[in-house]
């Protein structure tokens, strides 16, 4: 996902940063090849061009922030009107109204409409709901099969729609059938076209006019580009849609429609597809995604993945410490045992901010090896070094390096690592978690 779009920003802002001071020519230069990254990456050409005239009305009236470079504030104004964009936060499903509630989906056929029903059912099982699956497409046969297997996959009741039946009255029919089975959200699984088509629309005013459902959601092929948002433009005139799905996203490289929709429409995405496996969907959160595409990683999911692993005790504990600066070479020995009990650290580099793209951190090997003489580097040092890492000295980098069978360029290597993290720390604690962010930007 929007790799691209990503090695193209990051070339255009490490030539930005290079400059001291930023002239409005330098700004005006850099927003032109942003421009064209987004071109590139299918944004509609309406939303590129007023995104560029929105940073750069911000670029130049510049709020200026002290502790950033002219070239890092450009990158955080991109970063949040990236934000902006796609949507500010989160949207979820909407499931208010009198039990069981209807959600129904729409989309072209092929779109990944009756897979997305699938995979909405789990994420509803998920949360405690009890959904019930309902085949509305009475055209396509194989389609009614197609979600009947899906249920019996999941574990989830599926209506025993009929080819004969009309879809208002299944929809009617099912919502009985799901409050005796005790459910209490439907999906309904509406039929599709290859093509847009005033029958379909007709078809799927009636059955919307009849169910009144909590949420209607536009399934769309993120991989047709451009043709997602045009799509979503007509579905949403004849249907004013809650919300858009976005599936696909897994072999979509580009990131055009992700980028687009919202501003085009006025809608939300809310979910995207990332395979074809029933739990492949994810929320969508407008701030994580404009990160990830900034190389700033994905500082939150980063910070939920660590709380989900630390015990609670040490995390307060942790925290506390970080509020005080006080992030002794043990704690910082903690960490990485921590990190280790995450998981697989090719993933977990990606989400630590600045580490896709800082120079910096390029020489933090991160293989086990490497943690493993860490650790017996910290173990060399004596209490008083750990928490007082000034003292380490030359020679007492020497007797360091011996006693824990590493080089002294081992030993310069990690203080210098923990260094790094200190000054992140000292930005995390005047601006909080965005400032941790910021502090990191290349
Ligand atoms: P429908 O005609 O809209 O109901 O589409 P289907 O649900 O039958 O999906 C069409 C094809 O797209 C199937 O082969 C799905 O496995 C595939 N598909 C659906 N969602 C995704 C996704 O997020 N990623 C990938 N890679 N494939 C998907």
């Amino acid at each position: 996902m929007f790799d691209s779009l990503s090695s193209r920003l990051e070339g255009v802002f490490k030539k930005l940063k290079g400059h001291g001071k930023l002239t409005e020519k330098n700004v005006e230069e850099g927003l032109r090849e942003v421009r064209m990254a987004l071109l590139e990456a299918d944004v509609h050409y309406r939303v590129a061009k007023k995104f560029i005239a929105d940073v750069k009305a911000r670029a130049l009236g510049q709020e200026v922030m002290k502790s950033l470079t002219p070239g890092q504030q450009v990158v955080k104004i991109v970063n949040e009107e990236l934000t902006r964009l796609m949507g500010e936060s989160l949207e979820d499903l909407n499931l208010s109204g009198t039990r069981p509630v209807s959600v129904m989906l729409v989309g072209l056929q092929g779109s990944g409409k009756t897979t997305t029903s699938g995979k909405l059912a789990v994420y509803l099982k998920k949360k405690g709901k009890k959904p019930y699956l309902v085949p509305a497409d009475v055209y396509r046969p194989a389609a009614i099969d197609q979600l009947k297997k899906l249920g019996g996959q999941i574990g989830v009741p599926v209506f025993p729609s009929e080819t004969e039946m009309d879809p208002v009255e299944i929809c009617d029919k099912a919502r009985t059938a799901a409050q005796k089975a005790g459910c209490d959200v439907l999906l309904l699984d509406t039929a599709g076209r290859l093509h847009l088509d005033a029958e379909l629309m007709a078809e799927l005013v009636r059955i919307r006019d009849a169910v009144m459902p909590s949420d209607i959601l536009l399934v769309a092929d993120a991989m047709t580009g451009q043709d997602a948002v045009n799509i979503s433009e007509s579905f949403d005139k004849a249907l004013d849609l809650g919300g858009v799905i976005l599936s696909k996203m897994d072999g979509d490289a580009r990131g055009g429609a992700a980028l687009s929709i919202r501003a085009i429409t006025g809608k939300p995405i809310k979910f995207i597809g990332v395979g074809e496996k029933l739990t492949q969907l994810e929320a969508f959160h407008p701030d994580r995604i404009a990160s990830s595409i900034l190389g700033m990683g994905d500082v939150l999911t980063l910070i939920e993945k660590a709380q989900s692993v630390m015990d609670e005790e040490k995390a307060v504990e942790l925290e506390k410490k970080l509020r005080k600066s006080q992030f002794t070479l043990e704690d910082f020995k903690d960490q990485m045992v921590q990190i280790r009990k995450m998981g697989s650290l090719g993933d977990l580099i990606g989400m630590i901010p600045g580490m896709k793209t800082n120079k910096q951190f390029k020489n933090l090997d991160v293989d086990e090896t490497e943690l493993v003489r860490i650790e017996a580097i910290i173990n060399s040092m004596t209490p008083h070094e750990r928490s007082h890492h000034q003292v380490i000295n030359g020679s007492r980098r020497k007797r360091i390096a011996r006693g824990s069978g590493t080089q002294v360029q081992d030993v310069n290597r990690l203080l210098k690592n923990y260094t790094q993290v200190m000054k992140m720390i000292k930005k995390l604690n005047k601006g909080g978690i965005r400032g941790f962010g910021r502090g990191m930007l290349p």
